[in-house]
């Protein structure tokens, strides 16, 4: 099966690129989720086997549920230990973007990440990319950024010479962005992937319990009572939102990840279209992060961008707002009653 995606210049110029450089950073968006962190821990493999010493710069933690990654310990957070890591832009020549096409995303990492001199890559699976790069991989239509990185490794001939590591991060970023498998992921070339991934010998289920089934009892008492005591249905638009405030999560000790994938959950109401969840920072006052996901053809990006400062894919979107929770609630409402206009 062909799983290329480089033509031969991009091939070249990408080879050109790694090997002109000394210094090689690979930074993802904000809050990194399994695709962000698995396509770079997976993509630091491939850059070491070939003799760089890559650093991963994150922006902030990435969810408690990806600790076990291999290797994750190493990687950088830019809240923490942003004396590490200005410097390393400083002197950065190469600097690979995966999983975001839009510096902001970066947040508190935007303004290094601006100001460096160093070239670019973007490897990345969104829609309407913005970033400036010298080299721009974008497949919106592929899953994840993980099986892009698959199948550049693929490509240069290096897969054979990766790890069960490689493929583990591969597959982590795979799965979580397909909801294990369940959405973005119905082309031949995805199971290809995954056959090849498993002559590397790991347990899948293994993977699938360690990210999914990995909560702590006050985790999944939340998770209920945010479903049970806090879901607004509005059933005539096929649309549901809530909102999760700063009180709620320190009543149930809350945690980065415990509201993660959440906002499915409404989805699985029969008819139910579009979902929308409204977070408090844990620190900021008035500010709300907002996640949209809706299904088929019913898309929220567009939700997103209108009413949220934000964006996505068609059917997974986000963004923020800087307002208390009554006046995002009734933003929100304005939103789902636009949705319900578009698609009576
Ligand atoms: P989540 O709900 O998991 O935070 O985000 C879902 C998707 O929405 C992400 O994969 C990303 O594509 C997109 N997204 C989330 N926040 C933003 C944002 O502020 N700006 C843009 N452009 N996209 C976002
Ligand atoms: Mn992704």
């Amino acid at each position: 099966m062909n799983i290329n995606i480089l033509d031969d210049n991009e091939v070249v110029k990408l080879k050109g690129l790694i090997s002109d450089a000394q210094n090689i950073i690979i930074c993802c968006h904000k809050s990194p989720d399994g695709d962000a962190l698995g396509s770079s821990l997976a993509w630091a493999e491939y850059l070491r086997y070939i003799g760089k010493q890559p650093l991963i710069a994150i922006p902030d933690a990435y969810p408690d549920f990806l600790q076990w990654l291999p290797n994750s310990e190493k990687v950088v957070r830019y809240d923490r230990h942003s004396d590490v890591v200005d410097p390393m832009f400083e002197k950065a020549d190469l600097v690979f973007c995966l999983d975001f096409n839009d510096s902001q995303r970066l947040y508190n990492m935007q303004t290094v990440f601006d100001s460096s001199k160093a070239r670019r890559v973007m490897i990345d699976h969104h829609i309407n990319p913005s970033l400036e790069c010298d080299m721009s991989i974008s497949f919106p239509e592929l899953s994840s950024t993980s099986e892009l990185i698959f199948r550049i490794v693929w490509q240069l001939d290096a897969y054979e010479e990766m790890t069960t590591h490689f493929a583990v991060h591969i597959y982590a970023g795979m799965m979580t962005d397909t909801g294990a498998f369940t959405y973005s992921s119905s082309y031949p070339e995805i199971y290809f992937i995954i056959s090849q991934l498993l002559t590397k010998r790991f347990d899948k289920d293994k993977i699938y319990r360690k990210v999914y089934n990995n909560y702590s009892d006050w985790c999944i008492r939340f998770r209920g009572y945010l479903m049970y005591q806090k879901l607004n249905v509005l059933a005539q638009e096929h649309a549901s939102y809530f909102v999760i405030t700063r009180e709620d999560m320190k009543r149930f000790h809350f945690i980065k990840g415990d509201a993660e994938g959440l906002v499915n959950e409404p989805l699985r109401i029969k008819g139910m279209r579009l979902s929308i969840s409204l977070r408090e920072d844990t620190d900021r006052p008035n500010k709300i992060w907002i996640s949209l996901r809706s299904v088929d053809n019913y898309y929220c990006n567009e939700l997103a961008r209108d009413f949220f400062n934000g964006g996505g894919h068609p059917n997974a979107a986000g963004g923020s707002l800087d307002c208390t929770t009554e006046e995002a609630e009734i933003i929100v409402r304005q939103a789902i009653k636009r949705f319900a206009e578009i698609y009576e």
